[in-house]
């Protein structure tokens, strides 16, 4: 490594053993990345030619107002998303306000009083909760009669298929599957884990929607569940697909009388996708899909760089740094509250934007412990940003993703390590 590069990282506050370490790390780590790069060579070819085949102009990337009917830039880039994913319809609209939202969306649009939902890979997550009633909330869907079951995965990470036969029942109307662990330590489901999942549950019961919250998980394989069976798949643009750019926003792509019905609640039944007026977005939100795949390779190796330092230091990770990546979240359990603010201060420390402000804990609405976040991001909570999360409760992890770039990520992690080692619950091998 030339002296240039040693002395730059020094200036930032890192120590030189820090860096020489991180080195080492990355010099086994040559093979991944190409593995990395070569999926979001195919990732990027696929947004390509789905803008070429939908004829995007410099026309859509006017705007509208008042009730934004005849929106050639929003219908068009909706027609690139239903391409992108290979599905027959989709809605991408900056007035779904994030993930959680796209997620209620999709599953009250979708159910109606006395249907059920089920989840067939255990608790989904955190915000979750209220939207479905596990936790009673006001608005929820228990409040309208839909009920919901959920069958756990099994010891070994494995579907629990007898659980699930005996779930299915004439009420089961729709199933949601989270691709991504979110807040917890079991393993992120592969699209064709996932594939396999919704073929045995539409052989039991062929008109089940089978819905895949995405979050985490766009283009970090070449598959996307709408790829391999899946009715509806939802997500939020302040993650992957939104590269970055997307200035907020929310997309369910699938099956075209699904995705309507969330048109018809997300407006009004009867004005469904015609109108939303779009607010100046929509080159941000085309501009940023394109950016996407380079942006979640950078994050991508920027998650297995974090695994690879702190297993090496002794921390349990999940995935391990040779497991195959099926989202950009990295956990890393630090086993207690002291390491995540130690960490989470790095990674805020390393940020573009409040690099000087200190994060602290706090009750985050939808979340049942306080949680300490790193976010110096440029837009707020936006997760596809360089980020870390911890919930202050045993195990003590935190939840480390994104990085517009790899060489952002890459600095964050360091400085994560440096403000551990400050504060002496770490030490380098
Ligand atoms: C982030 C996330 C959500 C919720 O998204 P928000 O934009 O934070 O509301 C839902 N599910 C999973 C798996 C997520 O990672």
């Amino acid at each position: 490594m030339s002296e240039e590069v040693h002395k730059i990282y020094e200036q930032m506050g890192i120590r030189k053993e820090v860096f020489d370490f991180g080195d080492r790390i990355l010099g086994g780590l040559t093979e991944r990345f190409r593995k990395i790069d070569e999926i979001a060579e195919v990732c990027q070819m696929k947004v390509l030619s789905a803008m070429q085949k939908n004829r995007v102009n410099e026309q859509c990337f006017e705007t509208s107002t008042g009730y934004g009917y005849n929106d050639l830039g929003r219908e068009i880039l909706e027609s690139v998303y239903a391409s992108v994913f290979h599905a027959e319809d989709a809605l991408v609209r900056a007035q779904i306000t994030c993930g959680t939202h796209a997620l209620a969306l999709a599953l009250s649009a979708n159910t109606r009083p006395g249907d059920e939902i089920l989840s067939p890979v255990g608790k989904p997550y955190d915000t979750l909760e209220g939207v479905i009633g596990i936790q009673p909330a006001k608005g929820s869907l228990a409040e309208y009669g839909v009920t919901y079951r959920q069958v756990d995965l099994l010891a070994d990470g494995a579907f629990d298929y007898e659980g699930i036969r005996a779930a299915i029942n004439e009420r089961t109307k729709l199933v949601e599957i989270q691709r991504s662990k979110g807040y917890q330590t079991r393993p992120t489901l592969s699209v064709a884990r996932i594939g396999e999942l919704i073929a045995f549950i539409k052989q039991i019961k062929p008109d089940v929607i089978c819905m895949v919250d995405n979050c985490y998980g766009e283009f970090v394989e070449t598959m996307e569940p709408t790829d391999v069976g899946a009715d509806l798949c939802v997500g939020s643009l302040i993650k992957n697909p939104g590269g970055g750019l997307a200035p907020s926003g929310g997309y369910i792509v699938g099956k075209k009388e699904y995705v309507e019905q969330c048109a018809y609640r997300l407006s009004a039944p009867g004005l469904g996708k015609e109108v939303g007026a779009s607010f100046n977005v929509n080159r941000s939100l085309f501009q940023g899909l394109f950016l996407a795949p380079t942006v979640v390779a950078g994050a991508l190796k920027g998650a297995i760089f974090a695994a690879r330092i702190f297993e090496e230091l002794g921390f349990f990770v999940v995935p391990d740094g040779t497991k195959e990546r099926y989202d950009i979240i990295q956990a890393v359990t630090l086993g207690k509250p002291e390491a995540v603010l130690a960490f989470c201060r790095g990674i805020q420390a390393a940020a573009p934007v409040d690099s000087y402000v200190v994060p602290e804990p706090w009750a985050m609405p939808g979340y049942h412990s306080d949680v300490i976040m790193a976010a110096g991001a440029f837009f707020q909570g936006s997760s596809i940003e360089l980020s870390a999360d911890g919930p202050l409760e045993e195990p003590y992890a935190v939840y480390f993703q994104g990085g517009l770039t790899w060489y952002h990520a890459k600095v964050g992690i360091l400085m994560a390590l440096e403000y551990m080692l400050r504060e002496h619950v770490t030490q380098l091998p």
